[in-house]
């Protein structure tokens, strides 16, 4: 075993003795470790300095209870996080989940995971990560304002644009951030660039809606074209149907391929006519309905319970856009067995270690989310910048400095798999990647 390795594992064992009670955070770390070996042994000065001693320590967190009135006149009380990671590379960037599973392993992956994407947009954003067990569904608008303006009461206090920079995640869409932008208003009493994703009434970027399931799209492109393959024609499955399963859908269709699935957390629809993304659109945006709904506009299409990844149907492109660990167990046999030769994630961690390993043993090109689903952070990093100015760009300067750091995010990872000897592991070129930045950084600023 190397010095290297041996360092590695000597964190690890330390982390996981830690955070015990916090798998999905171990997970996050323990595919990140996998692959930065070879970066310690060129580099012994990381291992000398304790980088990753000090990377998989947020350099702070903060929980804090919200307490609500609800519809009833009942007081509610929800937790919330947020984890200020890695400031190494610029002030902590990174969304706000509202989902009940959230709790600190949940909202600490998604920090970790945060730190190396962001660097590997190449603009100077941090890595941060927050959220709430605070279920929407079924909530009313009022009881959503609300809930909102209690969590930003307390946030507010540490959070700022130059400081931590929050966004939208699963549940906190354009509705919830402009509630919580109204109450960050009101309490420092000035506007400035404290969240991204904002409406474009007051300050969001064009395109940020879209940003990273055209972003995913836009990566997927570039591995497939070095592959010497196309979207056109291709059959593809999209998991999710929310704001990123959507806009995936609607880059596939602009080229030319065919989405015959999607889902939800219930169950999924098969339409091998193709998706009707403006039906998918108007049930989950407008309706905030179930995809069990689309069936009864679209006759031809069926819907069935359960995980969409176990479904045995013959495609060739998967883009799960759902949640993290969603495709495990068997899932990744059936992927394989159905023919699917590229996989890229939109969301964050839905392949669990196993089955990436099983995926990327079988040959599919695998686009990792570290990477591919790095555009929903990008444009916002980009709506930071127009802040900033107090400018607001065209919809097609946004989309065409998104597509190049998509198309930029793919060759950087790949050269870097390369580079390393692990040509063809973009999971591990990304990891090697972003990681080298922030540790660099970590490196020259001391021991802080
Ligand atoms: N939640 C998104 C992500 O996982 C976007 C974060 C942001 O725009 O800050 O990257």
């Amino acid at each position: 075993m190397s010095d290297a390795k041996k360092y590695i594992e000597e964190v690890y064992q330390e982390v996981s003795e830690r955070d015990s009670y916090q798998p999905e955070f171990l997970q996050a770390v323990r595919e990140f470790f996998d692959s930065i070996e070879p970066v310690l042994v060129l580099h012994p000065e990381l291992v000398q300095q304790n980088i990753l001693g000090r990377l998989v320590e947020p350099e702070r967190i903060i929980q804090f209870r919200v307490p609500w009135v609800n519809d009833q006149g009942e007081v509610e009380v929800n937790r919330a996080f947020r984890v200020q990671f890695n400031s190494a590379i610029g002030p902590y960037k990174g969304g706000m989940r509202f989902h009940p599973t959230v709790n600190q392993s949940i909202v600490k992956f998604l920090g970790f995971e945060q730190i190396f994407k962001n660097s590997l947009t190449g603009l100077p954003i941090g890595g941060g990560k927050g959220g709430s067990d605070f279920n929407p569904r079924g909530k009313s608008d009022g009881e959503v304002m609300r809930f909102c303006q209690s969590l930003m009461t307390e946030l507010q206090k540490y959070i700022g644009p130059d400081m931590d920079v929050p966004a939208g995640d699963i549940g906190v869409g354009a509705r919830e951030i402009g509630y919580l932008y109204g109450q960050y208003k009101k309490l420092n009493g000035s506007h400035n660039g404290v969240l991204t994703g904002k409406p474009l009434l007051y300050g969001g970027s064009i395109g940020r809606t879209e940003a990273t399931g055209f972003g995913l799209v836009y990566f997927t492109k570039a591995m497939l074209k070095d592959a010497g393959k196309t979207f056109k024609h291709q059959k593809v499955i999209v998991s999710g149907s929310g704001n990123v399963a959507i806009y995936a859908m609607e880059k596939v269709k602009e080229y030319e391929g065919t989405v015959i699935a999607c889902s939800d957390s219930d169950g999924y629809i098969i339409d091998e006519a193709g998706i009707d993304i403006e039906l998918v659109k108007d049930i989950k945006e407008k309706r905030r309905g179930r995809i069990s709904e689309y069936v009864a506009q679209r006759p031809e299409a069926k819907y069935f319970e359960g995980n969409v990844w176990n479904h045995k149907i013959n495609y060739q492109i998967a883009l799960p856009c759902a949640t993290q660990n969603e495709i495990f167990g068997e899932a990744a046999d059936t992927i394989i067995a159905n023919g699917v030769y590229a996989l890229a994630e939109g969301a964050n961690m839905p392949t669990d270690l196993e089955s990436t390993k099983k995926l990327q043993k079988a040959g599919v090109l695998f686009g990792p989310a570290k990477a591919a689903n790095a555009g929903g952070v990008a444009v916002s990093a980009l709506e930071m910048s127009q802040n900033s100015q107090r400018l607001s760009w065209e919809f097609e300067e946004v989309d065409s400095q998104l597509k190049t750091i998509m198309k930029t995010i793919y060759r950087q990872i790949s050269e870097t798999a390369k580079e390393y000897g692990v040509e063809g592991d973009f999971a591990a070129g990304a990891n090697i990647a972003g990681f080298t930045k922030v540790a660099f950084a970590m490196l020259s600023q001391g021991v802080v």
